[in-house]
Order: C-alpha cells, then structure tokens, then sequence
C-alpha cells in the first residue's frame, strides 16, 4: 500500500500526527506478519522436475532451530509443504554442490549429486500401470484415492501411468505392471505382450482386462450386425472378438470389479510389490451383504446373484436395492446349479444369459457348469 506523501502538507503538526499515525499502523502490520516460510525446494536439488521424482529418496535433511522442540532425527523427509525454520543441507550434499561435476553439464551434475547422495541405490519396485483399450474407469479409482495413492507412488518408482504423466517409459526391467482394459488392437496387443516380458509380476486391474468386461458383450451379437450400430460403412473396419488378457499372457493376479475396489488396491498391493501373489478370499458378496444388515433381495423374489459371486466390494449393488450382476467373477467354491435354480422363479433362462453377459460372466460360467457336470 502506498502512504500518502506527507512532505507536501505545509503545517509541522500535520506532519507529525501523520507521521505518528504511519508508523503505528506498520507497527501493527508487523506484528501481525506470520513468521516467514522457507521450503526445501528438493526440485533444485535433485533436478527432477515431476512430483514422484521430487518425492523420490530419502532425501535427507533437519530442521536446525524448531523453538521448543527437539531437533528431529536426521534422515527424516521433510515434506514439500512443510514449513520449516531453517532448513540445513546435509554434508553430503553441500559437498556434491561444490563437487567439480557442478561445472559438468546439468544433466551429469544432477547425476552426480544423486550419487552423492545415495538417491540412485534406494531400491523401489518399478511400476508400470498399463491402459489398453477401456474406459479408464479403473485408473479414476486410483486417483480417487487421493493422497493415500501419491502415498503408494512415492513407495514405488512409476514408470508408466498416463493418467498422471504422458511420459515414454524407458523400457527396463518391471517389478510390477497393472494393465487395464481390453487388448483390442494390434498395438494393444504387442504392447500387453511387451510389457509382460519386461515384468515378474503382471496383475489384472478390473473387469474389463480379467473378464472381457462390458465390451464383451459384443462376442454374444452377431458382430456385423453391432458394428453397424456404430459405422455406417463398415468396409475395412476391423471388429475382433474381444478376448482377456490372459488369452495372450500370463496373469498372475486380478484386482476383480467394475471398476476395481480401491480399498482392495491398497491391501493387496504391499505383497505385490514384493514380488508375492496374494489370494482373495472365497467369500460371496452375501457376506459383506448380511454383515451390512440388508435385507436379501432374494427374499422379496428379486435375483441377485451375490452367493456365486467373489466379495470384495462391500456389497455396494444390493446396499443400494440392486440385484449383484457379477463383475468380480464367479468364487471359486460357488455352486452355479444351486443359484440357477434359485433364480428359477424369479427369471427366465434367456434373462439369467442376458445378466451374465454384462460383465463377461457367461463364458466363465459355461466353463464351470461343464466342469460342475464332469464332477457329478
Ligand atoms: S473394468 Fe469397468 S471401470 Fe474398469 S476399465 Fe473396464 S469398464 Fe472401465
Ligand atoms: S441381497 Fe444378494 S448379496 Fe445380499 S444376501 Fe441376498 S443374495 Fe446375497
Ligand atoms: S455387488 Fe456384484 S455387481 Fe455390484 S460391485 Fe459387487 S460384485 Fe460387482
């Protein structure tokens, strides 16, 4: 704000009570004055330039003067946000600043302090989270987690995630690669087989790349006639049968649902990223369902097909009064036969299809059923 300028006022009394009346109104903005904020811009140290990169290591560094508490532990991260005194740059770093590599180019200068500062040793699994063809609907999830994914991400090092960042990923060795959607395209495909290659571990994320998923749908059409609904010339148009992904890799687990739980997410991926494949329990939707005090929509003739279908997902379709339409799959344990015939009275058969080819539940339950026979 700018003061008046009191050097034109003639009378020397003016002049003195403005001057009076300025300096205690700084007076008071003085004091009022937060103390000021100094964050550690671990972007210059480190010359990434993305969040994870900024987040990745542990980068070192105290607090020197926190009035009234002790010094914190060193090799504590500090965060981007935290306000701090003072912040101190360890030894190290000071010493990888003045290092000669500082007159190098940028990008060996940034190597080396990284060196120096042990960031290039940290071992973190390397991710990739791989969409094909899909309505990224399971991506959202994980951005609807908020900050408990930035959490996860600052655990691992992303390499591939175009939801966040439209980054080529380098092509290395992969602990983990989550892959969405449908492989529908021949650079779907290459690029589902590539990755697989490159990973130990290769988990399904969502209905659509474990099931088929809706797409699927279109494999129970007579095709030529569903492409039509979409083309008007459908000379040249390719129109594959949609097929999951483990139709062309190994898949060594599936994170069920349409789209994916992302409480689900969080649970099962510390194991994964250690290299081991967890197991979901074998619980029908029914429990969750029950645990939650609803009332069975069997009961009120209306078909649910919760006790033949894996659990998982809080039950959210029957808590809201709608019938569970499978699209975390069959449980290994439940028995087709026993929900056929209790559905019996409530649908025809060709509605019992109908429902199970939403979700790409129809061929999963043929082959079971044939399985079910051979058994008897
Ligand atoms: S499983 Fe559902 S939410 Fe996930 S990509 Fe497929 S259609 Fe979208
Ligand atoms: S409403 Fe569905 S999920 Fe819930 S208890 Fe009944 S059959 Fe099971
Ligand atoms: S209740 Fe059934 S359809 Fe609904 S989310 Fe759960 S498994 Fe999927």
């Amino acid at each position: 704000m700018k003061h008046k300028n009191i050097s034109n006022i003639k009378t020397g009394a003016k002049k003195r009570v403005l001057r009076k009346k300025i300096a205690e109104r700084t007076k008071k903005k003085v004091a009022r004055k937060p103390a000021k904020r100094k964050h550690l811009d671990i972007g210059s140290l480190t010359g990434k330039k993305s969040l994870f990169d900024h987040i990745k290591g542990s980068l070192v560094a105290f607090s020197k003067k926190k009035e009234g508490k002790s010094i914190p532990e060193e090799g504590r991260i500090i965060s981007m946000n935290e306000p701090v005194k003072e912040i101190e740059i360890p030894i190290v770093l000071k010493e990888a600043r003045k290092n000669p590599a500082k007159k190098a180019p940028a990008k060996k200068r940034k190597k080396a302090v990284a060196e120096e500062t042990g960031l290039m040793n940290l071992p973190k699994p390397r991710v990739a989270i791989v969409s094909l063809t899909s309505c990224e609907g399971c991506q959202f999830v994980l951005l609807d987690l908020g900050e408990r994914f930035f959490e996860f991400v600052k655990s691992v090092e992303l390499v591939d995630f175009r939801m966040v960042e439209d980054q080529e990923d380098d092509n290395l060795q992969l602990d983990l690669v989550l892959v969405e959607g449908n492989p529908v395209t021949e650079e779907n495909v290459e690029t589902l087989k590539r990755v697989r290659a490159r990973a130990k571990v290769l988990a399904a994320l969502g209905n659509c790349a474990a099931m088929g998923g809706v797409p699927e749908i279109k494999n129970y059409q007579k095709g030529k006639s569903t492409i039509k609904h979409v083309y008007k010339y459908i000379h040249g148009i390719s129109n594959p049968e949609i097929k999951e992904i483990d139709n062309f890799v190994k898949v060594d687990f599936v994170f069920p649902g349409c789209p994916i739980d992302g409480e689900e997410f969080l649970k099962y991926m510390p194991e994964l990223l250690k290299g081991n494949v967890p197991q979901i329990p074998d619980q029908a939707v029914c429990l969750e369902c029950r645990k939650k005090g609803n009332k069975c929509l069997l009961l009120e003739k209306k078909p649910c097909f919760g006790p033949m279908i894996l659990g998982g997902c809080d039950a959210v379709c029957p808590t809201a009064r709608m019938g569970c339409q499978g699209c975390r799959g069959l449980r290994p344990e439940g028995s087709i036969k026993v929900m056929r015939a209790t559905l019996k009275s409530m649908m025809t058969d060709e509605e019992f299809e109908n429902v199970t080819e939403i979700y790409g539940l129809r061929d999963d339950l043929e082959e079971k059923e044939k399985k079910e026979k051979k058994e008897k």
